[in-house]
Parts: structure tokens; C-alpha cells; sequence
């Protein structure tokens, strides 16, 4: 797979060339540590100039494009997606170390968003509002103008969809700023997008490092509106960069989120949720259920049929396509390792998969692991650790649970397993979380789901309809006629 077009990666008005300062930095594929490529960064006046191509954009073409025709638009794009399904795979694969059958699921997800959007691009509307006599007063929805989105690496292609595609669907031109270690698929998208008939400078990719690129874009007074995903250390500087431009923030940040298990909970269906939403892209979710709360009845079950799920889990390269692919980086391996040895020395270790005897030894990779027996303050049930590993938490009762899944900072997902409808709905109001799912989790992707979180979480919606009002502003029109 070649991947010479990484070096011309900044693409900005239709046009695709290499980065003003020259600046390359290396592309890692995380199975195997080597490099394969070199990706162009780009420099605070590349951003500049994607920002005001933007802005041509939104008060050109594009903001005259009317809403049908973007939505069509956009459905175009989703086939020509779907098009290139193995490709985009393979490119993702390679480049976040995901198994290859998970990279499709994102593509999958890319092509659903882009209909989504692409069919909700003329549905969305303002309204009459009844007032005083010899008026008129209506609200209209408008495109905020220009958009930034800076992404994180685990997930570019489903926030992609999220993001940036509500955003042109409601007639944002968009500036996106790729995480530096996974950038491949933004750029193949844009190309694909172009290619399909996304009309020049609607959607500008400048790809490179959170401190140049993703600085410039945040802070830039030339973006209306920035949406991040990604920490929340890094999340408070995309805030307080925006409130200096008095412009809205969307911050989908991180998660410690919990899953309770109760004890009249259906385990065979409960079990592959509990297990897969830990090690689903090798723990670096951010909506990762990390925690497994389980009430005392059922817990030396829970635990043991998960220690023996974990027996058969393989970590290995992104193409051999197991249950877990490597980590992104050495960094991120590091910080995992360094969660995982602490544990060691303070918990019980439950359950462990393994590495495959043939992974490349420069790869990042770690076994899964889950611990047992864990307090709820522990820093392993405190912190996002985004690698393969989860603990399991006991409690006794309703009130205990709640108390102990609403114990982190954040609250961005909770999964609850129980039959009993009146603890079902109870639950749902009293946990503290942006999503909460009731015995299943995650709802198979759910680009209909508005998503988002509460607390160290973040704020904003996107997903679904709501991202809709997020990437839009509302005017009211007040007419005095007589
Ligand atoms: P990150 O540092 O927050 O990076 C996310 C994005 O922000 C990347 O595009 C990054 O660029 C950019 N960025 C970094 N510093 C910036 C700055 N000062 N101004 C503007 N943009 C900046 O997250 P990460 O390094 O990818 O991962 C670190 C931790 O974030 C993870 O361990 C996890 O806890 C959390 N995380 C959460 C999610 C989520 O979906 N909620 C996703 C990924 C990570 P560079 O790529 O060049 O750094
Ligand atoms: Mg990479």
C-alpha cells in the first residue's frame, strides 16, 4: 500500500499540497513499530489559509448549495464510501493497529452517518411562534459558517461522521485537524468526498501536531464553532481557547464508564457486552465500559465466567484480525503498562489473554487483563487507563451501585443488566452519564443516538438529530406588520 499521498496531505480549498514549513513527521503502524510513511504537518498559516478557504466556502458555493442537494451530496459521498470499504479497512487497520473486521465496522458507520445526515439535511426547520397582535415571528436555522474539528486517533472515521458530516449537512464549511498518529483515513475521505462532489474548500483536512495545528485551529478567530474529541487535559485548553473568541465548544472528552450487573441479570446475553465493551480497539474507547459493577449474588459467577472469556482473548497484529489489535503508540503502551503494575502489586488478577506468539516484537501490544475484587476509589477504577483492561467491583444493593458507578469525575456511558423493569427506569434517572443503556450497551453503534457526556466527560451532543441544533444557530425573526 503506498502511501506517498501522505507527504501532499494538506488539503485545503480542493487542493491538495504538502505543508508551508516542509515539516514530516514520521507514520507508525502500531502492529509492527516501523515506519511507513511520512505525513505532512501542517504549520499555523496552513491552518490560516484552510480556515479562510473555509470561509470562501460557506459564503460561496457551498453556503448556496441548497439542502436537498447537500444532502445528496452527502449520500453520494456514503456510496463512494461503501465503494472502498476494503481499502479505507485496510488503510485504518494499518494505521490505529485495529482488527481489520473492527475498521470496517467503522466504514460501515461512516456510510450510515453520511445517510443519516444526507437524509436529515432538508428536515431540519424553524418555527412559527404565536405572539401579540400584528406580528409574525418565526426562528430560522442556520449554519453557524465555519467549523473546526480536532480528533483524536481511536475512533477517525465514526467521529468523522459524527462531526464533521453534521456539520456539512447543516451547511458548516469544515477545517479538520486529524490526530498525528492517525490521519490516513481523513485524508482518503476528503479525496473521496471531492471526488464525489463535495464542492471545493467546504471540507479543509490539515493534518499534524496538537500543538501547532490543533493550537492554531482552536484558537483562530476565524472558526465559528470547534467540536473536540479527545482528553480532557487537552479538552479545558480547547475551552479556554474558545471563550477567548466567545465562540461554542462541543468537548467529547473521556470515560471511566460503568456496566451493573444485578443479580436477576440474563448472563449469557449480559456476558459478550460485559467482556467486548473493554477490549473492543484494545481498550482506547472512550464510551470503553471499563468498570463492571456486579451485585454480591451473582459476582463469583460474573467473575468467573469473564476470567474465562479473557483465557481466549489474542492480542496480535491489526491484520490477523483477533479479538485485540496492539495499542496506538509505545507512549500509550507505557501508560497502560504502568496502570497494569500497579494493579499487579495492589489487586487480584482475575483473568488474562495473551499476546500471540507470532506478533512483530516491535508492535505494542498487551495482554487483556481483568482485575477483581476492586474498590470503587482505586485508581484503576478511578482513571481512564484506554488499553485492555477492566475491573469488576462488587456491590450489595441499588443505593450502593449508583453511588459507587457515579463515583469518577466523568459520566460519559452506563450500562445497566437487570429484568426488573421498575429498577430498570429508576436507574436510568439516577446515574450520571450522557447514554444510558439498559441490558445490551452501546446499541450496536447507534449514529441515531444523540451522544455525549456530563462532567470530565465534556458537553454538547452530537450523534443523532441533536447534533443537528449543535452545529446550527437560531435566529428569531420578529415582523411587526399591523
Ligand atoms: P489528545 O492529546 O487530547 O488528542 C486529541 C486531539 O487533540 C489530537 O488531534 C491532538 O493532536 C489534538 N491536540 C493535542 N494537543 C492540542 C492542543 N494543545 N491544542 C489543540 N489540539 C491539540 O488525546 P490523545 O493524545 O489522542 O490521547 C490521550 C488521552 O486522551 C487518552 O489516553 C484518553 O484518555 C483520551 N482520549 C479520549 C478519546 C475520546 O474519544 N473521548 C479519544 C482519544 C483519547 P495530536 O494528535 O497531534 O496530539
Ligand atoms: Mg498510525
Amino acid at each position: 500500500m503506498t502511501l506517498d499521498f501522505a507527504r501532499n496531505g494538506v488539503f485545503i480549498a480542493g487542493r491538495w499540497r504538502g505543508s508551508g514549513s516542509g515539516e514530516l513527521i514520521a507514520i507508525e503502524d502500531p502492529s509492527t513499530g516501523q515506519t511507513v510513511g511520512e505525513l505532512s504537518c501542517a504549520s499555523a498559516a496552513d491552518v490560516d489559509e484552510a480556515v479562510a478557504a473555509a470561509r470562501a466556502a460557506a459564503d460561496g458555493e457551498w453556503g448556496a448549495t441548497p439542502a436537498f442537494e447537500r444532502g445528496r451530496i452527502l449520500a453520494n459521498i456514503s456510496r463512494a464510501v461503501l465503494d472502498e470499504t476494503d481499502r479505507l479497512a485496510e488503510l485504518e487497520a494499518m494505521d490505529v493497529g485495529k482488527p481489520l473486521a473492527q475498521a470496517r465496522n467503522d466504514v460501515i458507520a461512516l456510510a450510515r452517518y453520511l445517510e443519516f445526515y444526507g437524509g436529515a439535511a432538508d428536515k431540519l426547520h424553524g418555527q412559527t411562534i404565536p405572539f401579540q397582535a400584528g406580528y409574525t415571528v418565526y426562528t430560522l436555522r442556520e449554519p453557524h459558517g465555519v467549523t473546526g474539528h480536532i480528533i483524536p486517533w481511536n475512533y477517525p472515521m465514526q467521529i468523522i461522521g459524527r462531526s464533521v458530516i453534521a456539520a456539512l449537512a447543516t451547511g458548516n464549511a469544515a477545517v479538520l485537524k486529524p490526530a498525528e498518529q492517525a490521519s490516513l483515513t481523513s485524508l482518503a475521505f476528503a479525496r473521496i468526498a471531492a471526488d464525489a462532489g463535495l464542492p471545493a474548500g467546504a471540507l479543509n483536512v490539515v493534518p499534524g501536531l496538537g500543538a501547532v495545528a490543533g493550537a492554531t485551529l482552536a484558537a483562530h478567530p476565524g472558526i465559528d464553532h470547534i467540536s473536540f474529541t479527545g482528553s480532557t487535559a487537552v479538552g479545558r485548553h480547547i475551552q479556554e481557547a474558545a471563550a477567548k473568541n466567545t465562540v461554542p465548544v462541543t468537548l467529547e472528552l473521556g470515560g471511566k464508564s460503568p456496566q451493573l450487573v444485578f443479580d436477576d441479570a440474563d448472563l449469557d446475553k449480559a456476558l459478550p457486552f460485559l467482556v467486548n465493551a473493554g477490549i473492543q480497539n484494545a481498550g482506547q474507547t472512550c464510551s470503553a465500559g471499563s468498570r463492571i459493577l456486579v451485585q454480591r449474588g451473582v459476582y463469583d459467577e460474573v467473575v468467573w465466567r469473564m476470567a474465562k472469556r479473557y483465557a481466549e482473548l489474542r492480542a496480535g497484529p491489526a491484520m490477523a484480525n483477533l479479538e485485540v489489535g496492539p495499542l496506538i503508540s509505545a507512549k500509550q503502551k507505557a501508560m497502560v503498562e504502568g496502570y497494569l503494575a500497579l494493579g499487579r502489586k495492589e489487586l487480584a488478577v482475575a483473568g488474562e489473554g495473551r499476546i500471540v506468539g507470532d506478533a512483530p516484537a516491535g508492535g505494542h501490544y498487551i495482554a487483556p487483563t481483568l482485575f477483581a475484587d476492586v474498590r470503587g476509589e482505586h485508581a484503576l477504577a478511578q482513571e481512564e487507563i484506554f488499553g485492555p483492561v477492566q475491573v469488576v467491583i462488587p456491590f450489595d444493593d441499588d443505593d450502593q451501585g449508583v453511588a459507587i458507578a457515579n463515583g469518577t469525575p466523568y459520566g460519559l456511558v452506563a450500562g445497566v443488566w437487570t429484568a426488573d423493569g421498575g429498577r430498570q427506569m429508576r436507574l436510568a434517572k439516577r446515574l450520571r452519564a450522557g447514554q444510558v443503556f439498559i441490558n445490551n450497551y452501546g446499541a450496536a453503534g447507534g449514529v441515531e443516538l444523540p451522544f455525549g457526556g456530563v462532567g470530565r466527560s465534556g458537553h454538547g451532543r452530537e450523534k443523532g438529530f441533536e447534533a443537528l441544533y449543535a452545529f446550527t444557530t437560531l435566529k428569531t425573526v420578529a415582523a411587526h406588520h399591523g
